[in-house]
């Protein structure tokens, strides 16, 4: 059971996804079956895209991404350092680099078209986006951008599943916009089923070779031979054993049907959360004057700079109420470091700045109206006791 009163996130899991997970065990075929298709079927209709390919997670997704859109050694992808790292490490997997680009600033988390415009060099072939808390990205500029500079665009959707942007041309669901979306379904994201990830393209070609990297490089499935329809195979690219089980699928059917209902619940619970925190003048609300169309995957807010993070995420804490940091940045890490060189001037100061302020509250559907207003009055006690120590 969670030790948390209040915990930073929560799934929302009832006897439908029970019902279903027995139902595979009881089918005896437990990999890349009727499930997965079923799953990847709905997933491209909820999307209104051509395909869909589940896989083990979303870090496999975007290496897959990566691959099939032909990145190598050599070769520089744009991506934002205010993410979690396997955005990037899936940038190095390909044997491509990852440029870190910098936020549009503290009311907008998102990567800045203006800054990975600076950031293209000769050796740039990609622009590996991520839709922070499911907030949309400016993709008009970025495809305009990689049209200019023939870039391929991979949609990190980890937070946006059900997310709409609305693009000059009317509204477009986030994954469908560049060549490739890539979706998580790991515990704690809108959607889940445990681990699981899900790449979606409109491209017939990508979609091929995403198929046959997906298992191994093989032309056929196991479930095409146990339906007879071959008897043997040819391996015709580097594959990996990238596949997601029917039990996992089966649980992706279900939680998609959730997803809807649970989206709109994130979205009225952040609009509480503004509507009680907006005044204090100690923290800055980012996404405050969003569009519609955000999948609130989380609720990040900055401190003001006298604040003390630490002491602020001990009183919650201490109050039964877990909170968290998305992110530190991924060009502070050590492994970036020293992969970048020590030297490397990274020019992100609007990232370093809401990376050092960010504080990410507890925001799931089944968070309650109570549990909100637990966790703001816990903030504004700690900020206008006077308790806190200026740094
Ligand atoms: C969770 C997450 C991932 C990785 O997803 P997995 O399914 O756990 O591999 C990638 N990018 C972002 C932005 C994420 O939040």
């Amino acid at each position: 059971m969670n030790p948390w009163k209040v915990p930073l996130a929560d799934v929302t899991l009832g006897p439908e996804e029970i019902a279903a997970v027995t139902e595979v065990l009881q089918s005896g075929w437990l990999s890349m079956g009727p499930r997965t298709q079923e799953f990847e079927e709905r997933f491209a209709t909820f999307l209104g895209i051509k395909h869909a390919f589940a896989v083990a997670n979303c870090t496999a997704a975007l290496h897959l991404a990566g691959e099939v859109v032909g990145l190598q050694t050599g070769d520089e992808v744009l991506c934002p350092a205010l993410t979690f790292v396997a955005t990037a490490n899936a940038i190095l997997y390909t044997g491509a680099q990852p440029v870190f680009v910098d936020i549009n600033g503290p009311h907008d988390l998102n990567i800045s078209p203006g800054d990975a415009a600076a950031k293209i060099t000769p050796r740039t072939r990609a622009l590996m986006v991520v839709h922070y808390a499911g907030y949309p990205c400016d993709m008009d500029s970025l495809v305009e951008l990689a049209k200019q500079h023939n870039l391929k665009i991979i949609e990190d959707c980890a937070h946006a599943p059900g997310a709409v942007y609305q693009s000059a041309a009317g509204p477009q669901k986030a994954g469908t916009i560049g060549n490739i979306g890539c979706f998580s379904f790991f515990s704690n994201k809108n959607m889940t089923t445990g681990e699981g990830g899900m790449l979606v393209t409109n491209d017939d070609e990508l979609a091929a070779k995403i198929k046959v990297a997906r298992s191994h490089g093989m032309t056929t499935l196991t479930w095409d031979r146990h339906k007879g329809h071959s008897f043997s195979y040819d391996v015709i690219a580097r594959g990996y054993n990238f596949r997601l089980d029917e039990i996992r699928a089966a649980l992706g059917i279900v939680q998609l049907e959730r997803l809807v209902a649970g989206n709109a619940r994130r979205r009225e619970l952040t609009l509480a959360y503004q509507e009680k925190l907006r005044e204090l003048e100690q923290l800055e609300l980012p996404f405050l004057r969003a569009p519609v169309g955000s999948t609130h995957h989380i609720f990040p807010v900055l401190l003001n700079k006298e604040i003390n993070r630490f002491e602020l995420m001990t009183a919650l804490a201490q109050a039964g109420i877990q909170t968290s940091i998305h992110y530190p940045p991924v060009h502070r890490f050590t492994h970036y470091r020293h992969l970048l060189g020590e030297n490397f001037d990274h020019r992100l100061p609007l990232t370093e700045d809401a990376a050092a302020r960010e504080l990410t509250l507890p925001l799931y559907p089944a968070l309650s109206s109570t549990q909100l207003e637990i966790v703001t009055e816990t903030i504004r006690n700690f900020l206008t006791s006077g308790r806190f120590h200026r740094i």
